[in-house]
């Protein structure tokens, strides 16, 4: 650490993202009001998944890989679904994070929830991607959109190529029932992703991952992480890829809960980030702060890199990105922006 030049770290890791989700803001408003967490996906998310190509999801992937360098993450565990552009769409997020040097792990997230040839086609994308060498897992959207033999053949897939399975779990309380179908399939590798309806004792191996403001936003309610003998981790949910200010939120949840929570705890859930994309360690930022310490930066706003190096090279220097036009990526999302809303409000 150096006070003069910044503090430095690792690269943050986002450990559930959604790229996709980038050009979600300022979209039309939804038929009606959502009143609850299923609304919320039927009303929303899964009108805005049905109405990606492939071309929204690469500038929508280029401006949220830009997104997180400028907040010092360089590496993304994104979690994806594009109904009617599943073939390829991991290569072209993939292909995306490497132009402006974000390292990212893709899965597909799978779903019967357009028929169990929909469930085969994601299936069949986590594939090809991970067989081509692609960085990833595989991808389940959830337990309560599979049926059980998806879930399995996912499981299966995974277990057949090394990798873990990324998958929703018991976000809302439609998702119950999810530890009773997970429990015989789920091993240490794989990403539960929120758990925030899972009963205590609920015995599914994996590292949890906790994405408070997303939580807070689906008024879900609090996952209460810290009660998990599992791993947990730190993730956006889509929310963008500010890890400091999601750690921020993440204390801040906890010691509403507990007068006693320390900082400390909602840092190591962070850091854990470390130990599932163990290459950001290799990254490093330099903070315009000089102390990268948890009880500072839990009560410190506006902390970001100067510059971000990956795996050697500098990709980002007095807050601007190296390898691409910040301006320029910006500008092509707006542009998608504006043809994916068009498509929004024509269904
Ligand atoms: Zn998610």
């Amino acid at each position: 650490m150096d006070a003069a030049n910044g503090a430095t770290s690792p690269g943050l890791v986002c450990a559930h993202h959604h790229l996709y989700s980038s050009l979600a803001r300022g979209m039309p408003a939804p038929p009606r009001t959502p009143t609850g967490f299923t609304d919320i996906l039927e009303l929303v998310w899964w009108r805005l998944d049905r109405a990606l190509d492939l071309e929204s999801i690469r500038w929508s992937a280029m401006l949220g890989a830009v997104e997180a360098l400028e907040r010092g993450c360089t590496a993304i565990i994104d979690h994806h679904e594009s109904p009617e552009a599943i073939d390829g769409s991991l290569d072209v997020i993939a292909e995306a994070c490497a132009e402006v040097g974000v390292r990212v792990s893709c899965a597909y997230g799978i779903t019967d929830r357009h028929g169990a040839d929909g469930a085969r086609r994601g299936l069949a994308e986590n594939e090809r991607y991970l067989r081509a060498g692609g960085r990833g897992m595989v991808g389940i959207h959830a337990a309560f959109t599979c049926s059980d033999a998806s879930l399995e053949a996912a499981a299966g897939l995974a277990a057949d190529l090394g990798v873990g399975v990324h998958v929703h779990v018991a976000e809302g309380a439609a998702d119950v029932g999810v530890a009773d179908r997970l429990r015989p399939l789920a091993t240490d590798d794989w990403l539960l992703v929120h758990g925030v309806h899972l009963h205590d004792d609920h015995g599914l191996a994996g590292t949890f991952v906790h994405n408070p403001r997303s939580n807070m936003n689906n008024s879900v309610g609090y996952a209460r992480p810290a009660r998990f003998a599992n791993p947990v981790a730190l993730g956006t949910d889509g929310i963008g890829a500010d890890m400091l200010d999601e750690f921020r939120v993440a204390y801040a949840r906890h010691r509403e809960d507990d007068v006693t929570a320390s900082p400390e705890t909602a840092w190591g859930w962070l850091a854990t980030g470390w130990d599932l994309f163990p290459e950001a360690r290799n990254d490093r930022v330099t903070w315009n702060d000089s102390h990268m310490d948890p009880w500072r930066l839990a009560f410190t706003t506006g902390v970001g890199p100067r510059t971000v190096e990956v795996d050697g090279e500098v990709v980002l220097v007095d807050g601007r990105p190296t390898r691409v036009d910040a301006d320029e990526v910006r500008a092509r999302a707006a542009e998608q922006a504006v043809r994916l809303h068009r498509r929004l409000e024509e269904m």
